[in-house]
């Protein structure tokens, strides 16, 4: 098993998770995400739930979810409960940026993106492209304290977190093993709900994985430097910390992440043997080997075979 310490049986009660945000329909990057956290369920007995992510209301796209689910099913990787919309009940989110403003970790901010970049620019800072913008603290006051105005939105004005110094998060990836990122110097107090009212993917994934009792999860590297963040909210808010482990990831022809900006083009699913192409893609990319090849094999026997080699699978090169 990936995770020597602690060996897991059915009695421990995995729950792992696939959580697309709806921008666009699965592409081949989504889908290594998707089968690798649904084998990992299988193998471990676990549930595997499925979490639309449309918390970003701007970049939803009407009818991806539905298509999202569509090339699920058409893949054989079918989910256990409901499906659940983080856009459908926000209500847990206002609470948990409610408790961290009793405790007295949250501020206000009105910067603009341009505001924060000049600001860092009479530092001598310019972040690159796909760099994160450490915030440089222009709207924190001296003393954060509990506000008693309401928190949302028509406020005009953004929460963030107020990291205390020394926030430096250790955690060990199942495949990259351990990892620290020191939350101050790397990110800075980052935001919980942006100034349009809408919650911040980090607390909306913080709050989802604890209500659902998620144990696992099992997700793309792309992510794995929001990790930390997510560590961070889920002691102060008490709750426990999923086992993560970071897939990696499907660069297009010039070694960017394959995502809608770069155009990446929906995996095909029309039928059963393109489905199954596709799973092999993502089964390759995974480092599983020796899978029933051959068009007579059914996309169920497959994953079958999948599922009891996954675990011979956990050093990505
Ligand atoms: N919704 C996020 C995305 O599609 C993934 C969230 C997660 O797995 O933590 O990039
Ligand atoms: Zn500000």
């Amino acid at each position: 098993m990936p995770n020597h310490q602690n060996p897991l049986s059915p009695a421990d009660g995995y729950r792992g998770r696939f959580a697309p945000s709806p921008t666009g329909p699965l592409h081949a990057g989504s889908l290594v995400a998707a089968l690798g956290s649904w084998l990992d369920a299988r193998k471990n007995q676990g549930k595997w739930l499925l979490r639309i992510e449309d918390i970003d209301a701007p970049r939803t796209v009407p009818g991806a979810d539905q298509e999202i689910m569509r090339q699920l099913l058409a893949c054989g990787l079918s989910w256990d409960e409901e499906v659940t919309w983080q856009s459908r009940y926000t209500e847990p989110y206002q609470s948990a940026l409610e408790r961290l403003n009793g405790l007295g970790m949250i501020y206000p901010c009105t910067c603009s993106r341009q505001t924060i970049l000049s600001a860092l620019e009479t530092q001598g800072i310019t972040p690159a492209r796909n760099q994160e913008i450490v915030y440089p603290g222009i709207c924190r006051p001296p003393v954060v304290r509990t506000y008693e105005c309401e928190l949302g939105s028509p406020s005009n004005s953004a929460w963030r977190l107020a990291l205390p110094p020394n926030s430096v998060i250790e955690f060990t990836d199942r495949a990259l093993g351990k990892q620290r990122q020191n939350l101050n110097q790397e990110v800075g107090d980052f935001v919980l709900r942006r100034r349009d009212g809408l919650f911040t993917y980090q607390l909306a994934v913080v709050v989802d994985d604890a209500k659902q009792g998620i144990t696992h999860v099992v997700r793309g590297q792309d992510l794995l430097g929001n990790t930390a963040r997510q560590i961070y909210l889920q002691n102060v808010l008490g709750y426990s910390t999923p086992q993560y482990l970071h897939l990696p990831l499907v660069l297009d022809q010039h070694g960017e992440k394959l995502s809608k900006q770069t155009l990446a083009s929906a995996i095909q699913t029309e039928d059963a043997k393109q489905s199954l192409n596709e799973l092999r893609k993502a089964a390759t990319h995974l480092g599983l080997q020796n899978l029933p090849d051959g068009e007579s094999v059914s996309i169920g026997e497959w994953l079958y075979a999948a599922t009891q080699a996954w675990n011979k699978s956990l050093t990505f090169s």
